[in-house]
Parts: C-alpha cells; sequence; structure tokens
C-alpha cells in the first residue's frame, strides 16, 4: 500500500500493494518467514511486510486503528491467498518497523515507559507508522517523545553539546529523519532544531559536497532523506548560522560587566586578553569547518580558556553579566531561527 490510507480503505485486500509489489511477493511466498517476535499460533490474519509474515489478530489491529479496521471489512477477493490458514494482507512497509509497531501494540509497555530511554529508530518507525495506519494514541506519543530532543519551545536542547536526553537516544544524522517525519505528521514546529542540526552534520560543512551528495542520490545515505527544497534551506541557512555565531561572541564580550564591577582594571585586561584571542582565530584560515554552533552556550567556556591562561580571571559580577548577556542573544537567535530557514512557524516563542 502506498499508504495513502482513505483510498486504500476502498480496495480490495489483495490491491493493498501495488500490481507490480503484489505479483512479486506472491512469486516469493514460498520464501515467506514467520517472524519470531509478533507471531500468535491463534492469530487469525496474516500481515506480510517485505519476506517477513505477522501472524497477529484482526480484532486488536482494528480496534486502534481505523485504517485495519476498513481493511479488514472489506470481502475478500477471489483466491484470497492464505498463510497458517490465516488470509494474507501483504503492506509496503519496512518489516522491522511493522515488527516494532505490532509490538508496540501488543506489548505497549517495552515501548512507552515514561522513564525509560528508546532508540530514536523505534521512535520513528512508530511516529511513521501511527501514523500511516492512524493509531492516534501511538502517533501523539512517539511524537510527543521526538520533541523531548527536537525541542520547539526553549533553547534546552543545546544546554550539551552533543543533545540528548533521557527518553531518546541521538545521533546525529537522526535530524534527516526528523525533517522527513515532521514534513510526513504535518509538525512544522520540529523542523527548525531538526534543520538546524542537519546544517551541523559533516555533509553540509562544504556546500559542493552536499551538492555532489545529494546529486548522486544514493539511498544509503542519510541526507538524501532531505528533499530538495530542505537541502537548499540548511545551504541558505549555514551562512547566517556562522554569523549568528559570530554575533553571539561579539553581544556577550562587548564590553565588562559595568557598574556592578568590583575589579574593573583585571575584567577588562581579561576581556582584552579574549578579544585578541578570538580575533586572532578569525583571522586564520580554518582547517576545520567553520562552525555555526551559534544555539550553544559560550560565556562559560570562553571565561575558562581565560582563566586557563593564568595570567587573567573576571570577577563574579562580570560573569554573571556575561551568562546574562549570553542567554539574551542566544534566545533572540532561537526566536529567529524559523527564518533563517525561510520557515513561519505558527506560535513558534517571540523574545
Ligand atoms: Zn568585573
Amino acid at each position: 500500500m502506498s499508504v495513502n490510507s482513505r483510498k486504500s480503505r476502498k480496495r480490495a485486500r489483495a490491491d493493498i500493494d501495488s500490481e507490480d509489489e503484489s505479483s512479486a511477493a506472491m512469486a516469493a511466498k514460498e520464501d515467506l518467514k514467520h517472524d519470531d517476535q509478533v507471531w500468535f499460533d491463534d492469530g487469525n490474519v496474516v500481515l506480510v511486510a517485505e519476506s517477513i509474515a505477522f501472524c497477529i489478530h484482526r480484532g486488536l489491529l482494528s480496534l486502534h486503528s481505523e485504517v485495519f479496521r476498513g481493511m479488514f471489512t472489506m470481502p475478500p477477493p477471489e483466491n484470497e491467498e492464505t498463510v497458517a490458514g490465516c488470509p494474507v494482507v501483504r503492506v509496503s512497509d519496512a518489516a522491522q518497523e511493522m515488527r516494532y509497531m505490532l509490538w508496540a501494540l501488543y506489548n505497549g509497555r517495552a515501548f512507552r515507559n515514561p522513564r525509560a530511554q528508546v532508540p530514536f529508530k523505534v521512535v520513528a518507525a512508530l511516529l511513521r507508522l501511527a501514523h500511516k495506519y492512524q493509531i492516534t494514541y501511538l502517533r501523539e506519543e512517539a511524537l510527543a517523545r521526538i520533541k523531548t530532543v527536537y525541542v520547539d519551545d526553549s533553547l534546552d536542547f543545546m544546554t550539551e553539546e552533543c543533545p540528548s536526553h533521557p527518553l531518546l537516544t541521538y545521533e546525529e544524522e537522526d535530524a534527516f529523519d526528523v525533517v522527513q517525519l515532521a514534513h510526513l505528521t504535518d509538525t512544522p514546529s520540529l523542523l527548525p532544531a531538526a534543520l538546524y542540526l542537519c546544517c551541523e552534520t559533516e555533509p553540509f560543512w562544504e556546500p559542493t559536497n552536499i551538492i555532489k551528495s545529494f546529486l548522486s542520490k544514493r539511498d544509503e545515505e542519510p541526507y538524501n532523506l532531505l528533499s530538495q527544497e530542505d537541502v537548499f534551506r540548511c545551504l541558505a541557512a549555514r551562512p547566517q548560522l556562522v554569523e549568528a555565531r559570530l554575533a553571539v561572541f561579539s553581544y556577550i564580550f562587548s564590553d565588562a560587566g559595568g557598574m556592578q564591577c568590583r575589579a574593573s582594571g583585571l575584567c577588562r585586561g581579561a576581556l582584552a586578553f579574549i578579544k585578541n584571542r578570538f580575533f586572532e582565530a578569525q583571522s586564520e584560515v580554518p582547517e576545520w569547518p567553520v562552525r555555526i554552533d551559534c544555539l550553544y552556550p559560550r560565556a562559560d567556556d570562553v571565561m575558562s580558556d581565560t582563566c586557563y591562561s593564568g595570567q587573567y580571571s573576571f570577577c563574579s559580577s562580570c560573569q554573571t553579566y556575561f551568562k546574562g548577556r549570553d542567554k539574551d542573544i542566544r534566545e533572540r537567535i532561537w526566536s529567529d531561527l524559523p527564518s533563517y530557514f525561510g520557515l513561519d512557524i505558527p506560535g513558534w516563542v517571540k523574545h
């Protein structure tokens, strides 16, 4: 089923997949493998994804999914295919993803423990298939879990260099999948954080690389999950993010802590030191990719560097002042983030 579920419900059960897919699958019937995990001997329908057969219960799927309910109420076609005496429904989903979804329906606690960290690939599969089969509660739960990392309401996800969360694993390349899921589920509020993280990945370090890679269209490359429009969004945003990163530094350290500073001579010396280091760094041709991490807190890092030099340090008032400036400027960038990607996200936080 290439998955317009409304349409598919009107089609006969044997036609759920395209003609080609269906005949290829029929030819491979002998190669069908009973799934080790989701095969119930007392099941009454066999779902086949790729060459894996899942023996399950019509009633359970109908209870959770309007799409399956529609499928099962269709009259069986002539010469209905059966496996283990049960009617067969062929679907075009990946077997592993279907296994995750069925297991979540049968044994939801394994995936839905509100305190456990779940692998991103599992949550992504649940969201994809719950959306397709209209399993509302599972879709909402998966979406909520994805939003714990790909947030839409605060800077929290950038408090560590590598965003991670106790409820969801994080790999750099997941961001590409999140962009695709945002479009699939019509959840544009996921896009700014996900596109920002895409921009940080290696393919985007050099624009010509991404264009070449994108044109080569190798399916196994995660960035090929991005549409041409999203690739252009990232390419257009990257220079703006570089600029924003420079603006963060200049804003935080534009001046020492003003009236509250109790050690103005020392603090001014420290400020001059870090500004010099910054300008020296900017004038060198970098051997590493130009960084775009404008949302990552920098005041602490820069002040620690200054202390390590052994000669300079800031008074506590200046430290508080710089941290406050750091938060202010990053909040402003966060509220502008959608515009870097040419997006207007309704309800996006304004500072
Ligand atoms: Zn000071």
